[in-house]
């Protein structure tokens, strides 16, 4: 028994013997109906699973990384410890200090070319609470809420954990996975409440073209609902791509667009926890006041650390995203090499999704891979290479890999998947 067992079980023979509540009753007291039905985060487990078999000394190759493997430019660790030596160690305003908010107001004026003032910005745990935070502001019992294939793990947890029902509209590779602006309008229903567009995106790549956020968006203000939009990838762009913020659209979208991003993807600065919200002020204001009571401010050496993040040079950035560049042109290449699987290019972000469909129902030392999670299981327990399935996308047809690691890795992980394909039968 580890330690947080035995706390449990000396806390129920305590309460046995107080009030006679039997073991067995303690036990079977009913959890939270709804945050029971809440799935683990799957990306996060299988990176943690490879970890886990990589600490035990086996050679894995891991492509299930959600975060850069570069390591926080060293300005930004210099700020975060000034911030210690002049004692920023208490409690901030819960929204996040007031220079952060001004530098962030700054940013998206500078880079996104959206105005914004310091009250409509909320300083979060991360893009994910910023995520969460709007959608416990946003919704009621049953308000929809429109997600497009293949879609961050995310989203649709936690759409449900604030009583609303998550409704996919479906994307085609041939098209990039871009929204088809048909299938999205077959999707609106008089209970639609939001979209959630991410651009580049989560595990596709894709990029949104104007044509794309400027149809959306005039769904969004004929039918009256938000456009949530998750820009973490925003800086992650190739064979110039371009980032349009939606809210730079006009005004009025401006007003029903919720603006998130974070220091986690541009910065590597994923430890750090650090994400924000812009928007309507008539909505930050409820999203503040949740987070009050959740979690009070984030991490005051993290936010001066993001403040010279914001306000620092730019190159250490371009050159991530040309190490970025040159391994997904590798690793495209390699992939469309193999035969039985393929990707299309992507365009931002650091994902490939490698498409199966060709051999899936096909055997593996006498296992039928039936789907994503067959072929990443496979695939782990035979050549000790980490995938994130598909399945965890809404697109089981399907495999994530990441280029956030060396190119020596992937050239390694994809001769091994090659010999893996190989041996399908
Ligand atoms: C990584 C990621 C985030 C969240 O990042 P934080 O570390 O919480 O700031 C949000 N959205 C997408 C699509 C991501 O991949």
């Amino acid at each position: 028994m580890d330690y947080a067992h035995i706390m449990c079980y000396n806390w129920k023979k305590m309460m046995e013997q107080r009030i006679n509540l039997s073991f067995w009753e303690a036990e079977e007291m009913e959890l939270s109906r709804k945050n029971l039905g809440i799935a683990a985060s799957l990306t996060l487990e299988i990176d943690a699973k490879a970890k886990r078999m990589k600490s035990q000394g086996m050679d894995i190759i891991g492509f299930g990384a959600g975060e850069p493997d570069f390591a926080t430019p060293s300005y930004i660790i210099e700020a975060a410890k000034e911030a210690l030596d002049k004692g920023y160690t208490r409690y901030t305003p819960s929204s996040g200090i007031i220079e952060l908010r001004q530098s962030i107001c700054h940013k998206l004026l500078r880079d996104n070319k959206v105005s914004y003032e310091p009250n409509e910005i909320l300083v979060s745990n991360g893009a994910k609470h910023s995520l969460y935070n709007i959608f416990q502001a946003i919704l009621n019992p049953g308000d929809e809420v429109i997600i497009p294939l293949p879609y961050w793990v995310s989203y649709p947890e936690m759409v449900k954990m604030a009583d609303g029902i998550p409704v996919f509209v479906d994307t085609l590779e041939e098209e990039n996975f871009g929204m088809n602006l048909d299938n999205l309008k077959e999707a609106i229903t008089s209970r639609t409440k939001a979209i959630i567009i991410n651009s580049p995106n989560n595990p596709s790549g894709c990029v949104y073209s104007r044509e794309q956020l400027e149809g959306i968006a005039q769904l969004a203000l004929e039918h009256n609902f938000f456009i949530v939009s998750d820009e973490i990838y925003e800086e992650l762009l190739y064979e110039g791509a371009q980032h349009l913020s939606v809210a730079s659209l006009d005004p009025q979208v401006r007003d029903i667009t919720l603006l998130v991003n974070g220091m986690s993807k541009a910065y590597a600065m994923t430890g750090w926890r650090i994400g924000y919200t812009a928007g309507n002020s008539k909505i930050i204001d409820v999203m503040a006041n949740i987070q009050s009571h959740a979690t009070s401010n984030p991490n005051s050496i993290a936010q001066y650390a993001s403040l010279a993040a914001l306000n620092g040079p730019k190159d250490i950035i371009k050159d991530m995203v040309s190490q970025f560049d040159s391994r997904r042109r590798f690793m495209v290449d390699r992939i469309n090499s193999i035969d039985g699987i393929s990707c299309t290019t992507p365009q931002g972000a650091f994902y490939v999704m490698m498409n199966i469909n060709d051999i899936l129902n096909r055997m593996h030392n006498g296992r039928v891979l039936g789907g994503s999670l067959d072929f990443a299981d496979a695939l782990l327990e035979s050549k000790n290479v980490a995938v994130v399935p598909g399945i965890a996308f809404g697109a089981d047809g399907y495999v994530r890999l990441s280029y956030a690691t060396s190119k020596e890795n992937i050239e390694e992980g994809l001769n091994r998947i090659e010999s893996f394909v190989k041996e399908l039968i």
